[in-house]
C-alpha cells in the first residue's frame, strides 16, 4: 500500500479498488500539485472534483470577490460568501470537503510579471479564466516552461475544452491572435447558461486526473466543442503550426515579457 492511512483507504476506496488507479494512483493524486487559474464558473467544478479526488495541493489564482450574480453557476461559493475574496471562499469550501488537500491561495491577477514564478511550483495548470489575455498568457508561459495545461472556455450555450502537453501545439496554434477589442461581447454582458461551466469544468478536471494517473487518452490534439442547446459534441483537430510564434520553427516569443497581454474582463466571471 502506497502510504495511504486507514481514513484515506476509506475516503478513496472507489479509486483504490480500480485497477487503473489503485493505491499507487491515489498516492500520485495526493502528491500532485495543480494550479487553477480562476475560481469562477469553470474553476468551481474543477476545484470541487479535484479536491474530492484527493489532488493533494491545489493552487488558486483569482483577484475577484464573490458577487451575487456569480452564484447562478459558481457552485463552490454560497450566499454568505458574497463580498468575500473568491480564493478565501474556495479555500473554505475545499477544507470542508477534503482536509487532505492543501490549498495555496494567490489573491492576485495573473500577469506577465508573476506567471513564471506561479506556474513553476505546479505540475499541471488549469486555465479556468474568462478572457483572451489570460488564455494567451497561460498558454505562452506553460508552453515556454513545458508545463501541461488544460484550456476551457464557455459562452452562452457553447463550450470548448482541450488539453495541451506543454510541448506544442499550443493555444496560439489554435488561435494565433486574440479577436480585436469589441469583436467578442464583454464578459459581463455575454451571458452563460448556468449549468454549462459544470460540464466543461468537469471535463477539465477529468483530463487533469488522467494526466496525473498517466491513464487513458487525453484531449491533446483535439478541441472538444460542446453545444448544450443541440446537446452535441464535436471534435476539431488541433495541429501544431510551423509559424506559431511560441512553439513554431522560428519562435518570436521566447519569454512572456516579449508579448503583450491586454484584457479588461475579470479573471473568473
Ligand atoms: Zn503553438
Amino acid at each position: 500500500m502506497a502510504d495511504l492511512d486507514p481514513e484515506q483507504l476509506d475516503r478513496y476506496s472507489r479509486h483504490v479498488i480500480m485497477d487503473d488507479v489503485g493505491p499507487e494512483g491515489q498516492a500520485a493524486l495526493l502528491d500532485a500539485r495543480v494550479l487553477v487559474v480562476g475560481a469562477g464558473g469553470l474553476g468551481a467544478p474543477v476545484l470541487q472534483y479535484l479536491a474530492a479526488a484527493g489532488v493533494g495541493t491545489l493552487g488558486i489564482v483569482d483577484d475577484d470577490v464573490v458577487e451575487r450574480s456569480n452564484l447562478q453557476r459558481q457552485v463552490i461559493h454560497g450566499d454568505d460568501d458574497v463580498g468575500r475574496p473568491k480564493v478565501d471562499s474556495a479555500r473554505d469550501f475545499i477544507a470542508q470537503l477534503n482536509p487532505d488537500v492543501a490549498v495555496e491561495t494567490h489573491e492576485t491577477r495573473l500577469d506577465a510579471e508573476n506567471v513564471d514564478d506561479l506556474i513553476a511550483d505546479y505540475d499541471i495548470v488549469v486555465d479556468a479564466s474568462d478572457n483572451f489575455a489570460t488564455r494567451f498568457l497561460v498558454s505562452d508561459a506553460c508552453t515556454l516552461a513545458g508545463v501541461p495545461f488544460s484550456h476551457g472556455a464557455i459562452y452562452r450555450f457553447e463550450g470548448q475544452v482541450t488539453t495541451f502537453s506543454g510541448e506544442g501545439p499550443c493555444y496560439r496554434c489554435l488561435f494565433p491572435e486574440a479577436p480585436p477589442e469589441g469583436a467578442v461581447p464583454d464578459c459581463a454582458t455575454a451571458g452563460v447558461l448556468g449549468v454549462l461551466p459544470g460540464t466543461i469544468g468537469n471535463i477539465q478536471a477529468t483530463e487533469v486526473v488522467k494526466l496525473i494517473l498517466g491513464e487513458g487518452e487525453t484531449l491533446e490534439g483535439r478541441l472538444l466543442v460542446y453545444d448544450a442547446s443541440g446537446m452535441s459534441f464535436e471534435e476539431v483537430p488541433v495541429a501544431p503550426r510551423s509559424d506559431c510564434p511560441v512553439c513554431g520553427d522560428e519562435p518570436a516569443i521566447e519569454a512572456v515579457a516579449e508579448a503583450s497581454y491586454e484584457g479588461r474582463c475579470s479573471l473568473s466571471d
